[in-house]
């Protein structure tokens, strides 16, 4: 006998994009081994949780029976490529899109392990061919690595938390490139003040047949520089500042043997999900959906997962996570329109515009009870944070106000923080720290304000600053940029200025 172990599993599926056969596929699973549940994560794919250790093996079998996979989803490679998911943008989704599989696909790893371990093929060699892993090598890289691709001028993936940060520059509906943004990342210790987020620099453009190159380039750059020896001081954000983004530039023109081009011009305006329906050039219909912290179950007021899976069944398009953790239910034709209406109808599912702005604009990780890092509530307390919330900033006039918020359970910060206007980032059972002040697009780390606070507190802390907001905001004005204009917080230019008082 022994301990009843339970395990998260998570899918690979670059640029969040799947099937209504896969989702069928997932949903079975879901019911079968995992919590009857289904959780879209920030990285715009699917995370089971709960699946007993004896479910295993058919829950990873089932998942490649789907034609997606898990491999290289977790662990220290290039974890899930992902890419805008804006519907307005639909003709040039395809194209970016496309370029997310080819750099998952590019750097997978080449390992048989996976197979033999949970596809139960026969072990072909006790020991790995010289060249088996041409780009991880012998020991694989020091830490995780991310890739994310936008289009401006939305920044909804936050390009500047990725490891590596590819910006479109396109032409009309031309993809000419992408600027080359490096050294994001967002987790972090609290009280070690040697581990911070931080946003990526953007160094130079490259053209997409360049592209290939010079992501191997980098990757390969971190692979061989990035510190082995601790875990906390390994992510590609270290190694840079440790050695400085001019001594990254020069090794990696070195290594490609021709330098990159000046960055282009691009500006962002903000971060979110473009939710509701959407008709694209060709006349194709785009809905996307809210769906709080990404959770996909049915309750006694609303049967979701139910109603997603009826749609799955008529739906010929695609499905397409957002790595907000929305869903697009995407290339509807103008023939099924009215039936996935009427579903969404049957099945209780709401339109977006229901929620409110801050709503609409939060996010959470999944915290307790699924995750064993976590030090606080996260998911399960956002939809009573935010009914608080949302009275406040109602009485204040704000209700039309977008405001980023995002909560995690720890400070690792798998829901992007740092880069939330105002953050709670678990610090034990029932209090968090308040960062405040980052930038509404993605473009500003936030900073601690308040230490240590239960829920009533960072009520009554964020009361009074939005009700000033209201007041004095300028036209225009985020509640991220007057925080620091208004001298609530500091401006951070840079994460090595996070800790700094
Ligand atoms: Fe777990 Fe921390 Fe990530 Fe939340 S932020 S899911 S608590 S590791």
């Amino acid at each position: 006998l022994e301990p009843a172990y339970s395990f998260m599993v998570r899918v690979r599926m670059p640029g969040g994009v799947c099937s209504p056969k896969q989702w069928l596929q997932l949903d079975e699973l879901a019911r079968k081994y995992a919590n009857n549940s289904l959780r879209i994560t920030t990285r715009q794919t699917f995370q089971f949780h709960s699946v007993v250790k004896r479910h295993l093996r058919s829950t990873i079998a089932g998942i490649n029976e789907a034609l997606l996979s898990t491999i290289a989803a977790c662990g220290d490679v290039n974890r899930n490529v992902v890419c805008h998911n804006n519907p307005y943008l639909s003709p040039l989704h395809k194209s970016i899109y496309d370029w997310s599989k080819r750099l998952s696909n590019h750097f997978l790893p080449q390992t048989q392990a996976y197979h033999e371990i949970w596809m139960g093929k026969e072990k072909v060699a006790g020991t790995l061919p010289e060249n088996e892993e041409p780009i991880y090598g012998e020991t694989y890289l020091p830490r995780k690595f991310k890739i994310g691709i936008t289009i401006p001028p939305n920044n909804e993936i936050d390009v500047f938390s990725q490891d590596l940060g590819l910006i479109a520059i396109a032409k009309g509906s031309r993809l000419v490139g992408f600027n080359i943004c490096v050294g994001g990342g967002m987790g972090m210790t609290h009280s070690e003040p040697s581990t911070y987020p931080r946003l990526g620099d953007v160094i130079g453009f490259c053209t997409p047949n360049q592209l290939l190159e010079v992501a191997e380039n980098i990757l390969k750059i971190q692979r061989d520089f990035g510190n082995r020896c601790d875990r906390k001081q390994a992510r590609l954000k270290y190694t840079i500042d440790s050695r400085s983004i001019d001594w990254f530039k020069a090794e990696l023109n070195q290594r490609l043997g021709w330098d990159l081009e000046p960055a282009r011009p691009f500006h962002f305006e903000s971060n979110g999900d473009h939710f509701g329906w959407v008709e694209d050039s060709k006349g194709r219909w785009h809905l996307t959906l809210f769906l709080l912290s990404g959770r996909i179950k049915d309750t006694l007021d609303q049967p979701l997962m139910t109603g997603l899976r009826e749609i799955a069944k008529i739906h010929k398009g695609d499905f397409r996570l957002t790595t907000n953790q929305n869903l697009t239910i995407a290339n509807i034709s103008k023939t099924n329109k009215p039936r996935i209406e009427a579903l969404l109808e049957k099945y209780r599912i709401p339109m977006p515009e229901r929620f409110s702005p801050i709503r609409q604009h939060a996010m959470s990780c999944v915290a307790l009870p699924s995750c064993g890092l976590a030090m606080a509530e996260s998911e399960r307390m956002l939809p009573g944070f935010l009914t608080r919330l949302e009275a406040v900033v109602e009485k204040a006039g704000l209700a039309d106000e977008p405001i980023t918020l995002r909560v995690t359970g720890c400070p690792n910060g798998c829901s992007r923080p740092y880069i939330s206007e105002i953050a709670l980032v678990g610090k034990s059972l029932g209090r968090y720290n308040l960062y405040l002040g980052a930038g509404f697009a993605g473009q500003r780390l936030n900073k601690l304000y308040r230490e240590s606070l239960t829920e009533d507190e960072i009520i009554a802390t964020l009361t009074p600053l939005l009700e000033h907001y209201a007041k004095e905001r300028q036209q225009g004005e985020h509640f991220g940029d007057f925080v620091v204009r208004t001298g609530y917080v500091d401006e951070v230019r840079e994460g090595r200025e996070f800790h700094e008082v």
